[in-house]
């Protein structure tokens, strides 16, 4: 199918890039996995990107390696600078090539960010977000540096790759440099802004030299920087030019620090959100501009692209989410992409934990050498209880493998607890998983079977049951828990009770959290609405004040909201590492008293009375909702198993305790695979 005959011409159009074409607009991004960091991992690395190349993808970029030992992000992590360690890349490449892509490999610095002793910046100072402290490169140590970037360039050429790119964003060492606030350098290096740009360019013009003209090189420049100090419009557009004639391909967008205190990838941004920025850059350059940032369907890839502003479109975490994302596009069946949500939760947090990332909604991600849904021989009738999560994930790719499999829900619709997720402001995203489980519902020939009740008497007949019934809110039993006042997490979501003004929330976990988010939101969730969403952060709309920062102007809200656990400490701790902290801040910033510590003594008509320390107050509120976890829900278990029915538990029904759709869907498919 040609660029005219697909619903999205300009992301199908190829790209011309003088000495190579690109066969569409579609560059997966640099995200670290985890599987670049071990030698033995690399034919997994390979499988992976080979999904992705056959996926559709043009432009592949791997996650960060470094040039040397200092720029490593952490101790052992991957690193090219010697020939043994760039032959290894050759099945990556060779992989990815047989697909008819393109991979470049991304050469990352870490700069202060770097997590061991070793590391090295411009200046010595102290990353907000890292205990350790750099020591200032000397002058022969920034020549080292640069030299070690063009002989990793060199390396990767020899290790089959079309290109490098050179990670010049995102809080990096080159941005280090570029940046007055992490630069206090009085030499050849720092002291202006044409100083602080020299490094970033002499590496890109040593790359060029080293590899010669036919080599891609990407460079991901900083256009908003989103922390004090940031480099401002102007300064962006010269290093942009600066960039161009130092020989770069491409210039990909980067957006944000990782130690800004604006959210830019999490599901509460807004889609294509800083897109504009790109679009702002456009007129000043030629070379081919991509745009990033929260770009995870087709129409809102094509819409970038067809206004002008960027010329290709960077996803990485879609394609985690779905190999097949490109594909798919091609052909118009946008409603069968598995989109990603970004919630970072088996991403990003697991990156963040050492762990080998993969997707919430694609447990495959990564493992695709180990985890697959083979066809059967055997075909069985099997019976599904639950379609949340759990039963959706199960009862779908159970049918792919060729069973027969009937899905039982009690609700008149499919989705359990994800029908309350996706009334939370800022996690619009979910529809889309709900979306992409009925259209597999549908392709898979699941027989699904809505507004039923499932009894034991329901599943004779059936060669194996898998009951994923999810789970039941965990009652309370202080003095007045059965007053009027109080009422639960799913009356209110499910708008059953409209909460008066003010209102004291029992217990501070994921759910505590968000249904106080629900409670403070005025007006239509600002995530979807990108000027009201950069409003809240302190984003300046125009992009053109140092790191792009404005005044955050938050509305306040109708509610007063207590937020409130029985753990000492602050509420919100055990949130995951790279969302929490916007949890917490949006709650903040809407005047949400969150406390630890309490103790509940009850309530009645004057409020909910309760102790912190030696401290008893009564907190006069019209409603206590009660968000304190949840209970397992499977009643059907033992009836089952004394009439002998071969049955398995997923999901909530398994272990209610730290449960997450991440595990339910996880645990579901890897069941489904072995049914
Ligand atoms: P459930 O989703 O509870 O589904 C169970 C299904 O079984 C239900 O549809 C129910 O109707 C059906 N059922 C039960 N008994 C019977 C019966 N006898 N007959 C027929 N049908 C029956 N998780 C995350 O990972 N990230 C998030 O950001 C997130 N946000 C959340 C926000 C909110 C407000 C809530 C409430 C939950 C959130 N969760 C989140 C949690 C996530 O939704 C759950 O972990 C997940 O839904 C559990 O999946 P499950 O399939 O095990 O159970
Ligand atoms: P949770 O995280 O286990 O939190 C339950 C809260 O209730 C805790 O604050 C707990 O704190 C309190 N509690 C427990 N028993 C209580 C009792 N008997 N009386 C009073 N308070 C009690 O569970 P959840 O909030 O229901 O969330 C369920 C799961 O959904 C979570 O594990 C989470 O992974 C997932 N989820 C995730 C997100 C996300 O953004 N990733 C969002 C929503 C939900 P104290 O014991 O200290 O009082
Ligand atoms: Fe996207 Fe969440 Fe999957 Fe990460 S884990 S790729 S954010 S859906």
């Amino acid at each position: 199918m040609d660029a005219l005959s697909t619903p999205y011409p300009h992301l199908f159009a190829p790209l011309d890039l003088g000495f190579t074409q690109l066969r569409n607009r579609v560059l997966m991004g640099s995200m670290h996995t985890g599987l670049e960091d071990r030698r033995k991992d690399f034919p997994k690395l390979a499988a992976y990107f080979a999904e992705r190349a056959e996926g559709g993808a043009a432009l592949l970029v791997t996650g960060g390696f470094a040039p040397n030992i200092e720029g490593w992000v952490k101790p052992f992590a991957g690193k090219l600078s010697w020939p043994w360690e760039a032959r290894k890349h050759r099945q990556v490449t060779s992989a990815v090539h047989a697909h008819g892509a393109k991979i470049c490999l991304q050469l990352l610095h870490a700069g202060r960010y770097a997590y061991h002793p070793l590391q090295v910046a411009p200046t010595r100072l102290k990353a907000p977000i890292n205990p350790f402290t750099p020591r200032a490169l000397s002058a022969r140590g920034v020549e080292r540096t640069i030299t070690a970037y063009a002989n990793a360039a060199k390396l990767a050429r020899e290790g089959g790759y079309d290109g490098v790119e050179v990670m010049g964003s995102e809080g990096y060492l080159i941005n280090q440099f570029l940046s007055a606030r992490t630069n206090h350098r009085d030499d050849a290096w720092g002291g202006t802004p044409e100083k602080r740009m020299r490094f970033a360019i002499e590496i890109v013009r040593r790359i060029r030299e080293a590899c010669g003209p036919d080599f891609i090189i990407i460079y991901r420049l900083s256009m908003l920087e989103l922390v004090p100090e940031g480099s401002d419009w102007d300064e962006i557009v010269a290093q942009a030019k600066a960039i161009e004639a130092a020989g770069a391909t491409i210039i990909n967008t980067g957006i944000g620090w990782h130690e800004a205190r604006v959210p830019t990838i999490a599901t509460s941004v807004p889609r294509a959100a800083f897109a504009g920025v790109t679009a702002k850059l456009r007129p000043h350059v030629a070379l081919p501009l991509v745009a990033t940032n929260r770009i995870n369907m087709p129409e809102v890839a094509e819409s970038v692209l067809a206004t002008g502003g960027a010329d290709m479109v960077s996803m990485a975490r879609p394609l985690l989410a779905d190999p097949q994302w490109v594909n798919k596009a091609r052909v118009g069946k946008s409603d069968a992409i598995n989109t990603c949500i970004a919630c970072n939760q088996a991403c990003l947090d697991h990156v963040f934990q050492n762990k080998l990332a993969s997707c919430l909604v694609n447990p495959r991600a990564c493992m695709e050498t180990e985890l697959n849904y083979p066809k059967t021989y055997a075909p069985k009738r099997i019976a599904v209880v639950g379609a949340g999560p759990a039963g959706l994930a199960c009862a779908t790719i159970a049918a792919e493998r060729g069973h027969r499999v009937t899905l039982f829900d009690a609700a008149s619709e499919i989705g359990g607890q994800f029908n309350l997720a996706k009334t939370i402001p800022g996690k619009e995203e979910f529809h889309e998983t709900l979306r992409y489980f009925r259209h597999r519902i549908d392709e898979t020939r699941v027989d699904l079977r809505l507004s039923t009740v499932v009894t034991t008497e329901t599943l004779s007949g059936y060669d194996s049951v898998v009951l994923a019934t999810g789970v039941t809110p965990r009652a309370v039993n202080f003095p007045g828990h059965d007053h009027s006042k109080v009422v639960s997490y799913l009356d209110v979501l499910q708008k059953r009770v409209v909460p008066g003004h003010r209102v004291a929330i029992i217990g501070a976990g994921g759910i505590g959290f968000d249904v106080a988010e629900y409670l403070v939101q005025n007006a239509p969730s600002p995530s979807l609405d990108p000027g009201a969403w950069m409003h809240e952060w302190g984003v300046d709309a125009s992009f053109d004040s140092a790191g792009g920062l404005a005044r955050p102007r938050v509305e306040p809200p109708e509610r007063e909201i207590w937020l409130l656990q029985r753990s000492p400490g602050k509420p919100g701790a055990r949130l995951a590492k790279t969302t929490g902290w916007i949890h917490r801040s949006t709650l903040k910033a809407k005047g949400v008293t969150m406390l630890g510590g309490v103790e509940y003594l009850g309530v009645d008509d004057a409020g909910l009375r309760i102790r912190v320390g030696d401290t008893e107050q009564t907190l006069p509120v019209d409603h206590v909702v009660i968000c304190a976890g949840q209970e397992s829900r499977r009643d059907l278990l033992a009836p089952l198993q004394a009439a002998a029915v071969p049955v398995q538990l997923i999901g909530g029904a398994d272990v209610a305790a730290e449960l997450d759709a991440k595990r339910a869907i996880a645990q579901a498919s890897r069941v489904a695979a072995a049914l």
